[in-house]
């Protein structure tokens, strides 16, 4: 499974529709500061079910839809999607069906979130889920945010253990116990 596209309608500082596509390889995004660099990881983290708005800088979830510049008006409405290559075939078993897997997620103004996996509706937990199984998920040690490295260091042992198990795959296997013992 590989990330190959980005597409943001109204995410952030990203009020035109912008795509972008991930060749194989890697990939370098550079740019004066406040140009957006961050706000892309965050798009990214964000479609694959970050349920933390601290974790988008923000004070709300609102707050990651373009709340206007200049002459620009604000939206009411943003709108992330991320395109899988699946031509592997290495999606977690449930979500291997298809060759590509396209999922969005949109949130409105005070409506919250929906999520969709190639245009069907799925719950927050199916796509949260979907990517703690690739050990890609939101809180993966594969997305470093700014600063962290330094919050690394200092962290607690519990909280590097989390980031531990994320890499080795079996935090969709403790939340998946979670949810069981909820029931
Ligand atoms: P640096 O190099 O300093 O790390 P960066 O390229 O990572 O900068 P970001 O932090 O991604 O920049 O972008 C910050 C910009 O995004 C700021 O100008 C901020 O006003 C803008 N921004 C953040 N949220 C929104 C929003 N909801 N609506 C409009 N603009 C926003
Ligand atoms: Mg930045």
């Amino acid at each position: 499974m590989k990330f190959s596209r980005l597409k943001l309608l109204g995410f952030k500082s990203f009020t035109d529709p912008v795509e972008l596509v991930m060749e194989p390889g890697l990939t370098g995004i550079v740019g004066p500061n406040g140009c957006g660099k961050s706000n892309l990881v965050e798009a990214l983290r964000w479609v694959m079910g970050e349920s933390s708005y601290k974790a988008m800088r923000a004070s709300g979830m609102d707050d990651v839809i373009f709340s206007g510049s200049g002459n620009r008006p604000a939206r009411n409405s943003a709108e992330v999607t991320v395109v899988l290559d699946n031509t592997d075939r290495t999606a977690p078993q449930q979500f291997n069906t298809a060759d590509t897997l396209e999922i969005s997620r949109r949130i409105e103004r005070e409506q919250g979130s929906v999520y969709k996996l190639n245009g069907r509706d799925v719950r927050a937990r199916d796509v949260q889920l979907l990517f703690a199984d690739a050990s890609t998920g939101a809180h993966s040690p594969a997305l470093v945010r700014q600063g962290q490295i330094g919050e690394l260091i200092a962290a607690k042992p519990t909280q590097r253990r989390a980031l531990l198990e994320e890499a080795a795959g079996i935090s969709g296997l403790y939340s998946r116990r979670h949810e069981a013992e909820l029931r």
